[in-house]
């Protein structure tokens, strides 16, 4: 007897959802590592591409591994329909551009991952596309940049690196007021702790090179959002630009989804913990950490998230401090991904951030003497010694 996915628990969900088995009955799901497919006739071939028979076509609109993976997101954040790309970059430029065309005017929260700016600053505008940033926690920022032919919203909520909070719901009004859609990266939230789509967004984006796979092995993305936007704004993007998913990245992911909860909230465990280490320690000037009780949008948290994550940052005052603390680390790595098993610590203004300019930094708050640090899945003691002893000698 077959179950409606949709009835079971989330991490029902993550192990099984999207699950389409071969004959074969394998229990780990198939890695298709096929291109084209074969009609049975030159007639079923003609009722595949007039789209009167769902099968698959040629990877680059779709993939069976991949799909798997695109149906078993789509099961855990509640969207009609998940679009895989092959990185989280590719999926935020296709989200963007499935929304706007020359003329359009865009508003996007000011901080931003280095690369998101980049296409907004950069190479948005040579398409014609105007783009106004704002203080992305201000509502009636986002009001005041609305201009007629306003067309999307962007926001990174939790933000990269200073994990500031914007209420979803308000901007998402705010957008709807003005005939514009709202594109929410939810990166920094997992879809375990955040679900956009429930709180008013059009569509979530994601770079799954982070928590899904979790293991730093492969880049990832996807779009989702309802069965309207998803066909009207994407299906032919995706189809004819090709930012597809190779159908191995689409398996490792896949698997990644499985112990996804597990591992989000393991790291959040120890996460609180640090941060409530790292924010007692006195060479710390300032701690953000979204399951801290002191966050500045404590009260927007409390209202749309339902964990804090696994990203700290805080403020040893100095680049200085910031590189000795770094260099200190003896378990944590120096890198600037996240989400990973393995804990990482960043410089955000030599690194992440560097191709930012510095006034716009300041703008957000993003001062040299931030570090900006995923909790792994290492034993939470350990962990703290570590950042302790490398705190001692920041
Ligand atoms: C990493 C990241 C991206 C880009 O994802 P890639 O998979 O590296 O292309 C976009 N947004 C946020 C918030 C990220 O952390």
């Amino acid at each position: 007897m077959a179950e409606d996915p949709n009835t079971w628990e989330l991490e029902t969900r993550l192990v099984r959802g999207g699950m389409a088995r071969t004959p074969y009955g394998e229990v780990s799901e198939a890695l298709f590592l096929t291109q084209s497919f074969a009609y049975d006739s030159a007639a079923a071939a003609d009722r595949r591409f007039a789209g009167d028979d769902p099968g698959f076509i040629y990877q680059r609109f779709g993939n069976p591994t991949t799909q798997m993976f695109e149906d078993r997101l789509a099961l855990l954040e509640g969207a009609d329909v998940c679009r895989a790309t092959a990185s989280g970059m590719s999926a935020v430029h296709a989200s963007l551009c499935g929304l706007l065309r020359a003329g359009d005017h865009l508003v996007a929260g000011r901080a931003l991952f280095g690369s998101c700016r980049w296409i907004l600053s950069e190479w948005m505008p040579r398409f014609g596309v105007e783009v106004t940033y704002v203080d992305a926690t201000d509502i009636e920022a986002w009001k005041n940049a609305v201009r007629p032919n306003t067309r999307a919203f962007l926001v990174e909520s939790p933000a990269n690196p200073l994990l500031e909070v914007t209420a979803i719901g308000a901007v998402a009004d705010v957008a709807h007021a003005a005939g514009a859609r709202l594109v929410v990266d939810n990166v920094f939230a997992t879809p375990i702790f955040q679900k956009p789509l429930a709180l008013g967004a059009d569509v979530v984006v994601y770079s799954a090179t982070k928590h899904i796979d979790g293991q730093g092995r492969v880049l990832g993305g996807a779009i989702l959002g309802g069965a309207e936007v998803m066909t009207e704004a994407y299906k032919d993007l995706l189809r004819h630009t090709g930012p597809a998913l190779s159908p191995f990245n689409s398996w490792v992911l896949l698997k990644g989804l499985e112990t996804l909860d597990l591992r989000v909230r393991r790291q959040t465990e120890t996460a609180v913990k640090l941060a409530d280490q790292i924010a007692a320690h006195s060479r710390v000037k300032a701690t953000m950490y979204c399951g801290r009780p002191d966050h500045p949008q404590a009260a927007v948290i409390a209202n749309q998230m339902s964990g804090g994550g696994n990203v700290i940052a805080f403020d040893l005052g100095s680049q200085a401090a910031a590189w000795r603390f770094l260099d200190a680390l003896a378990i944590v790595d120096i890198s600037n991904n996240l989400g990973d098993a393995k804990s990482m610590a960043t410089h955000p203004s030599t690194t992440t951030h560097r191709s930012m300019p510095e006034e716009e930094r300041l703008k957000i708050g993003l001062t040299p003497g931030w570090v900006r640090m995923s909790v792994g899945l290492e034993g939470a003691g350990d962990l703290s010694r570590d950042v302790g002893r490398a705190l001692d000698q920041a």
